[in-house]
């Protein structure tokens, strides 16, 4: 649960509202007081680092020394408190120059999502300004306006509404927070006294408890390293470039939505293959790179990006004509992004349109890897003299991600699973299969592996493949191993024959359960 803060800063710094007894000062002078007072802390510059000594100075500092006469821009985009306090905010943590500010789209702006709600200077006095009241001092009815008490008045009265107002949402966004609060701390009590939630009337909890766990989700693709090691591993990256690049006929003029854009390295592939407009979508924070790697490769004009996840956000089309994504995770549906591209797919893909990849099969084959079984499962039979044969039965059930040497496979691959991704439905991301495998070697069975072949073919004169599988070059899915606990002798010419059955963890729906079942054997596996 996010901590609730105070963007407004309503709690503090709201001015007294007048009960109408204190007929020392009239209001009109009680407001120009208290605005007196806020500008009276030094106001760090928006673009530069001068110290100003108040927010009016502020705001002449800007005008004079950057051209970017800030009420101008509250008035064009008609900002709000908070459409204002984003904007302070997302200047402030982009450390953009004035120039950002012009020739901005009606909409997005670039300050849309909430983060930027979050204050990025402790105290910053221009947080604690009211835009309404910077467009008055600004504004060029100033003069009249204050020469007029009738009107001075009616201000007033809608300044302390729309004060009163403030206050009100805080208070309830408030209250959310601590329900939020009080719901978690009751799931925590279950989890500790190991109570199924489920049955308990808690899912409002357990809803927010999958919140927390996606918002660990998008912040691990904040970090670069995991972009890094996506775009070195040429064998995806380059796919994605070459189905683009050779099919332009598939992009030209055409509007495309990339789900989960990333550094925004397939928007550029597309706009470069021809699109008209690409719109990118990311919730992590990565977008704010993407947003400077755009400008930088002067795409801004095409790629228009948003952050936010799809579900939460609204596009600024209503149907695009292409869906690109790279979705997949380990055994292709670990972290179930897919569900996302579905999600977009059926909101936005209009009639005729295409998403890319566009087919995806799931193969299966057997290995026979002794020392790689010696490694995970011999092994705790002797750790440093000790007898850990315990842990053999923990560490089975955790299937590993390795790359499986080729000569070590003992039959052929089948596949056991195709999807469509422009026909598919939510539920065939859960399926069972029945498959047979042909050995080709006698050995000792120790373990299946599984991996995945993607495929860019709808409408392509020039169709693009790649696989993960472990007879051609690794990739950073590398290939997904399910260790059998005691091996199975095979001949040359066999068929080990089996039902595989791939489903959603429901306590964790971004990870996977895979159940193998020999018939004489069963064991279910989890991808973590
Ligand atoms: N397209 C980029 C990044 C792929 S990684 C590339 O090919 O290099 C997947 C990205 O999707 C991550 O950055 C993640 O934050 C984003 N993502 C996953 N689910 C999302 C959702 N529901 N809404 C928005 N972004 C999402």
């Amino acid at each position: 649960m996010a901590e609730y803060t105070d963007p407004l800063g309503v709690a503090e710094d709201m001015p007294e509202l007048s009960d109408g007894d204190d007929d020392d000062i009239d209001d009109d002078e009680r407001q120009w007081q208290w605005m007196e007072e806020e500008d009276s802390q030094p106001v760090t510059c928006l673009f530069c680092d001068r110290l100003l000594n108040s927010v009016a100075e502020t705001l002449q500092h800007c005008t004079a020394e950057h051209q970017v006469n800030l009420v101008d821009v509250i008035r064009k985009h008609n900002l709000d408190d908070y459409g204002y306090i984003k904007m302070i905010n997302f200047i402030r943590s982009k450390k953009c120059d004035a120039s950002c500010l012009t020739g901005l789209p009606d909409v997005p702006l670039p300050w849309e999502s909430e983060d930027f709600l979050r204050p990025v200077l402790q105290d910053d006095p221009l947080l604690q300004a009211d835009p309404e009241e910077l467009c008055g001092i600004e504004g060029p009815c100033s003069s009249t306006c204050h020469s007029s008490t009738a009107e001075s008045q009616d201000a007033l009265l809608h300044r302390a509404q729309a004060a009163e107002e403030r206050a009100r949402s805080s208070e309830e966004a408030l209250a959310r927070a601590m329900d939020d609060l009080h719901k978690l701390k009751l799931l925590a009590q279950d989890l500790v006294l190991n109570v199924d939630t489920s049955r308990c009337g808690n899912l409002g909890a357990v809803a927010e408890l999958r919140e927390d766990e996606d918002e660990a989700y998008f912040s691990s693709y904040g970090h670069y390293s995991i972009h890094e090691e996506m775009l070195k591993d040429k064998v995806r990256t380059e796919s994605y470039r070459d189905f683009m690049y050779r099919n332009p006929e598939v992009f030209k003029d055409k509007v495309v939505l990339d789900v989960g854009c990333g550094t925004g390295i397939l928007s550029m592939f597309a706009a470069r293959a021809g699109a008209k407009k690409v719109i990118a979508v990311d919730q992590s924070e990565i977008i704010y790179q993407a947003m400077d790697i755009v400008r930088s490769n002067q795409l801004e004009d095409k790629i228009t990006l948003i952050k936010g996840r799809i579900e939460d956000i609204k596009l600024p089309v209503e149907k695009v004509d292409i869906i690109i994504s790279e979705w997949m995770g380990y055994f292709l549906l670990f972290e179930s992004m897919f569900d996302s591209v579905l999600y977009a797919r059926d909101l936005y893909l209009a009639d005729g349109g295409s998403v890319y990849p566009d087919l995806c099969n799931i193969s299966l084959a057997a290995l026979g890897d002794t020392q790689k079984h010696r490694d995970h499962i011999a092994f705790w039979d002797d750790v440093y003299g000790f007898n850990m044969a315990c842990m053999k039965k923990a560490v089975v059930p955790e299937a590993l991600v390795e790359v499986v040497k080729a000569e070590t496979l003992v039959s052929e691959p089948t596949v056991i699973q195709t999807l469509d991704c422009n026909s598919l439905c939510l539920s065939e991301l859960e399926f069972a299969s029945d498959f047979c495998l042909k050995i080709t070697n006698t050995a000792d069975c120790t373990a299946i592996v599984g991996y995945f072949d993607i495929f860019f073919d709808k409408g392509c004169s020039n169709k693009v493949m790649f696989s993960t599988g472990p007879q051609v070059t690794k990739t950073h899915w590398k290939q997904t191993v399910f260790l059998l606990e005691k091996p199975v002798s095979v001949q040359a010419g066999d068929e080990l024959k089996g039902k595989i059955t791939v489903r959603k963890n429901k306590k964790d729906p971004r990870s996977l359960l895979v159940t193998f079942d020999f018939g004489d054997r069963k064991q279910t596996y989890s991808l973590q």
